[in-house]
């Protein structure tokens, strides 16, 4: 069940964290792997080494998101080195820790250009490729803030990751057509470099507090983009898949 053989999957922001995650979940269960990243070359080779311990062909590329011209340079490195891509896993993302009155006009733009424009271009160029296959996967990585709103500040953020579950709503529905299923994951409090970067030990702690089943893990992330990657899937689109300790619920 769950598997992946033969697949071939570029999951974006994979040099670390829940992108990197993804990305060795997928190996273990058979696909080959694109490794997108902005700028850790070595933490990139280190996911690497690991997926290529699995057996499984493993491309690192370094692209911006933000960027189209790097977005067709990443897309066209695929072509070239494996023709075909089955999985798109829209992961990439930054914060900032703002709030209203500090909010620079670049950090908001910065925000939607890595999550909304980063979202956008790798979905048109993967949407090609799935199109001409007749079949595809593309998992936004959202956050619980799309439901809940950030506690305090981070309006920017909160606005990139609703704006990506209306993106994925809508382009369920053309991608239907194509054998494309889209969905988003909204991941509740996960341990990983963000959210240490933007919130000290105590607050984090703070946050533990409120959630039920405490803070959760890559893996917990990688699991469900596992699922949603899967041919037992098939029938799921236009859907988000909570995945946050019981943080928020419907
Ligand atoms: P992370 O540890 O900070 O990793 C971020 C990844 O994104 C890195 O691989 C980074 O590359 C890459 N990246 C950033 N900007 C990029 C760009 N413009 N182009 C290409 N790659 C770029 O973050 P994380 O916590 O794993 O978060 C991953 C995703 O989950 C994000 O979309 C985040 O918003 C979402 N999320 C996280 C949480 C959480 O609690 N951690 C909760 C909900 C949702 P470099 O290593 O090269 O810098």
């Amino acid at each position: 069940m769950f598997r992946l053989d033969g697949k071939v999957a570029l999951v974006t922001g994979s040099s670390r964290g829940i992108g990197a995650a993804i990305a060795r979940t997928f190996a273990q269960a058979g696909a080959d792997i694109i490794i997108d990243h902005l700028a850790q070359p070595a933490e990139a080779e280190q996911v690497r080494q690991e997926i290529k311990s699995l057996g499984r062909c493993c491309l690192v590329v370094e692209a911006d998101v933000r960027d189209e011209q790097q977005v067709a340079s990443l897309f066209t490195a695929i072509d070239d080195h494996f023709g075909r891509l089955d999985i798109l896993v829209n992961n990439a993302g930054i914060v900032f820790s703002e709030d209203i009155f500090s909010t620079t006009l670049t950090n908001w733009t910065e925000t939607l250009a890595t999550h909304l424009t980063g979202t956008f271009l790798c979905s048109r160029e993967g949407m090609k490729r799935m199109r001409n296959e007749r079949g595809g996967r593309i998992i936004q990585i959202s956050s619980v803030v799309a439901h809940q709103g950030a506690l305090r500040g981070f309006v920017h953020y909160a606005a990139a990751k609703s704006g990506m579950l209306g993106f994925t709503r809508t382009l369920a529905r053309t991608a239907a057509e194509y054998g494309v299923t889209v969905n988003a994951i909204a991941p509740g409090v996960i341990a990983t470099d963000m959210l240490f970067d933007c919130h000290h030990e105590e607050g984090v702690r703070r946050m533990e507090a409120m959630i039920p089943l405490g803070l959760g893990k890559v893996e917990d992330v990688a699991a469900a983009a596992l699922y949603l990657a899967s041919d037992e899937a098939r029938w799921v689109t236009g859907t988000v898949l909570d995945v946050n300790g019981g943080l928020y619920f419907h």
